[in-house]
């Protein structure tokens, strides 16, 4: 009998559900789980992480491949996140090795290294005393290394590949000698300095999250805006780190701001790594070896950051934590609100997840007893509550979507010195060009969707396939030169209060406007520094920014959310409407609030301005707990595209009769409310049921239904708590 060879099971980045084992050649160290391994893979070499190490494999060893190239000694996934991971990939019914590169910035995944180490080189006495002129004859790159040191004193990685190929022989020959240095692009900590004194409910949510350090416990932090989150998560974070402890803290992607960072580092006295969507791929390298390697005390970041490295994690934080942003919604569609509850189940620490606006999901944990509710009921310091009111859009004339009463109350606060800001839901100029003779509408020819006017770029656009078309010169069905804007959108609002508020400086906050780097932070500043005087903006807004000198806030049309399709639309209308409202009279004169619509005596809108979110909330609640909805039930939703709108239906059709089952409900399958996009047909089934059984279901009948023959001509995916239903 040959010697048992040795064998690791790899998870690769690629859409397959199970490892692929591999021979750990002789000579090669023992890979550990979570190291990194580069293996032959099809016609190229991928690199991928060890997640097993099996004594048989199902392929016969003959057939079996060798490791190339062993990457890591020590694991570069954690079993920390390694178990996180694992879960997440159940859960969602994903690849593990997709979820893996979640995890992993992409230079790691492209096999740099770990570690961040830079090595660099000096001369040694012998070096430094060598003949130049001598060497320069006999060979001259040496020569030329030589010099650069005397001159420098060191050269450090990385050196040009000329020089690189000189360092083996020198260091032979002892005339070099290496160092190597941990590098990290976290500025080192500073003092900390002392923030405001607490409030007596911020001290007591403080005490409270604090005296849980150590073990697991979920807090959901309700502070309506300018109630002082922030604190309260700055004095915990900082009772944790002096417990020795480090601390991982989630934001929305646009709410993650220099501004934020900073004040993370002074306040707490911090390093803090950093991992966003903005860095460059080599920073987010550098930032990842900061946080793994324990150079930083706190890791701050977005989605992904859930799967950061952190040791010795003592808290967690989520703010904004009912931002639909915290779902990805694509490829591997994880809630990085949810995994963050588990991570810290899993290690043992106390979670804090912060909103004035609290999902559903996080109402309903607090219902149950999985998360405490800490209350932050009052504005800080001298500010009061905005009043707020609805304005009806069908009285009074309308220009650009703009009444003449809230024209006239946006004239009374500029005139009082202070500044106003335009929530509306749509960017561009207008949502669509409409024919007011034939009643013809421009269309993506690859999506069932109106292409969007942006007059200023002087092209439409549409939004869901990022198509682009010229505008056209008259009507192509009845060739009436009657083609008229229809609806409004954020520059035409801009175009038209230019017109209308001479003088005042306007700025537009959208994708759009803040494409480039920093452009979004130029805005924010110019506002906060009171040179804009009027802010125009979508969902960006209403993020967590402080601009003390708004007083007035507009929702510029709340009508959309309040018919939309899917069945969270009131519960996003009203955290939108309140987020916005929340920018309103947060320093210290009184704010106002102004909200359009065609339907001002509808009972959700008269609910949130008498009474404000907390009784929507739990009106809408009991809607969801008697029709069977989320978060009482839960959802896992198939999707299925096809170049052939009968395949995507097809396939969900079988799917449903794999899926039949007791105590589940199957919805469709049916076209996807937008039944083209890109051109590709789409389809979806809906599966309503308890999270235990839909669970179980899918462990025993997903395999089987991925499998089906039919799935072979649409793309089908799985969408577990999907948060968007199409
Ligand atoms: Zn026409
Ligand atoms: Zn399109």
């Amino acid at each position: 009998m040959p010697d048992m060879r040795r064998m690791v099971r790899v998870a690769l980045d690629v859409p397959l559900r199970h490892g692929f084992d591999y021979l750990v050649p002789d000579g090669m160290g023992v890979p550990v789980i979570g190291s990194r391994v580069r293996v032959p893979f099809g016609r190229r070499n991928a690199v991928g992480v060890v997640i097993a190490r099996p004594k048989t494999s199902e392929v016969p060893e003959a057939r079996l491949k060798p490791v190339r190239e062993l990457l890591d000694s020590q694991a570069a996934i954690g079993p920390e996140v390694m178990k996180l991971c694992r879960f997440a990939a159940q859960y969602y019914h994903h690849p593990l090795g997709e979820v893996l590169s979640t995890a992993m910035p992409l230079k790691l995944r492209q096999g740099a290294a770990p570690d961040a180490l830079v090595r660099s080189w000096h001369l040694t006495r012998e070096g430094a005393e060598q003949d130049l002129d001598a060497l320069k004859r006999r060979a001259p790159r040496q020569a030329e290394l030589i010099r650069l040191l005397l001159a420098t004193g060191e050269v450090s990685e990385p050196l040009p590949a000329r020089l690189k190929r000189l360092v083996p022989t020198l260091e032979k020959r002892a005339w070099l000698l290496c160092e190597q240095r941990v590098v990290t692009p976290v500025p080192p900590a500073q003092a900390a300095s002392p923030g405001p004194e607490l409030s007596r409910e911020q001290a007591t949510a403080v005490r409270t999250i604090t005296s849980a350090l150590g073990r697991f416990a979920g807090f959901l932090l309700r502070g309506v805006t300018g109630s002082g989150k922030t604190e309260v998560y700055l004095q915990s974070a900082r009772a944790c780190l002096a417990a020795g402890r480090r601390v991982l803290i989630l934001v929305p992607e646009i709410s993650l701001t220099p501004q934020l960072v900073e004040r993370v580092r002074t306040r707490l006295g911090a390093r803090v790594a950093l991992s966003h969507s903005g860095l460059t791929d080599s920073e987010r390298l550098a930032h990842w070896r900061s946080a793994k390697d324990g150079a930083a005390d706190v890791v701050l970041g977005t989605r992904s950051a859930v799967f950061a490295p952190v040791p010795d994690l003592g808290l967690i934080i989520v703010d904004e934590e009912h931002d639909a942003s915290f779902k990805q919604q694509d490829g591997f569609r994880y809630s990085a609100r949810d995994m963050a509850l588990v991570r810290a189940r899993d290690e043992a620490v106390p979670i804090v997840l912060g909103s004035a606006t609290p999902s559903f999901e996080a109402l309903h944990q607090v219902e149950e007893s999985r998360l405490d509710a800490l209350r932050l009921p009052r504005r800080v310091g001298v500010a009061k509550p905005p009043s707020a009111r609805l304005v009806d859009l069908r009285q009074g004339r309308l220009e650009a979507g703009v009444t003449t009463i809230l024209l006239d109350r946006m004239r009374s606060h500029l005139i009082a010195g202070g500044q106003v800001l335009l929530f509306i839901n749509r960017r561009g100029f207008a949502p669509c060009l409409l024919c007011e003779s034939c009643g013809w509408r421009a269309e993506c020819s690859r999506c069932d969707a109106a292409l969007t006017l942006h007059r200023s770029a002087g092209r439409m656009h549409c939004h869901h396939c990022d198509h682009r078309a010229s505008i056209p010169l008259q009507c192509p069905e009845c060739d009436a030169h009657t083609l008229a804007a229809v609806g409004q959108g954020t520059q035409r609002i801009e175009e038209t209060l230019t017109r209308r508020l001479p003088g005042v400086a306007i700025a537009r906050l959208d994708r759009d406007s803040t494409r480039s780097r920093g452009s979004l932070e130029r805005t924010l500043d110019s506002a906060r520094r009171g040179e804009t005087k009027v802010l125009i903006g979508t969902q960006m807004l209403a993020k967590g920014h402080h601009l003390p000198g708004v007083t007035l806030a507009a929702v510029l049309d709340a009508d959309q959310g309040l018919f939309g399709l899917d069945f969270r639309a009131q519960e996003r209308l009203a955290q939108i409407i309140t987020q916005v409202a929340g920018r309103s009279g947060r320093g210290e004169q009184a704010g106002e609030v102004i909200v359009q619509t065609r339907f001002p005596d509808h009972p959700t809108l008269r609910r949130l301005i008498t009474e404000g979110y907390d009784a929507v909330a739990a009106d809408l609640m009991e809607v969801r707990r008697s029709d069977g909805w989320p978060p009482f039930e839960r959802l896992v939703l198939f999707r299925a595209e096809a170049s052939d709108a009968k395949d995507a239906l097809a396939v969900l059709r079988l799917a449903r009769a794999e899926l039949e089952s007791a105590g589940i409900e199957i919805l469709g399958p049916a076209p996807a409310p937008m039944a083209r996009r890109a051109g590709r047909h789409r389809a979806q089934l809906l599966l309503i049921g308890s999270r235990g059984r839909l669970q179980t279901l899918l462990r025993s009948r997903l395999e089987a239904v991925l499998s089906l023959p039919a799935a072979q001509r649409a793309r089908l995916s799985i969408d577990v708590d999907p948060i968007e239903l199409f």
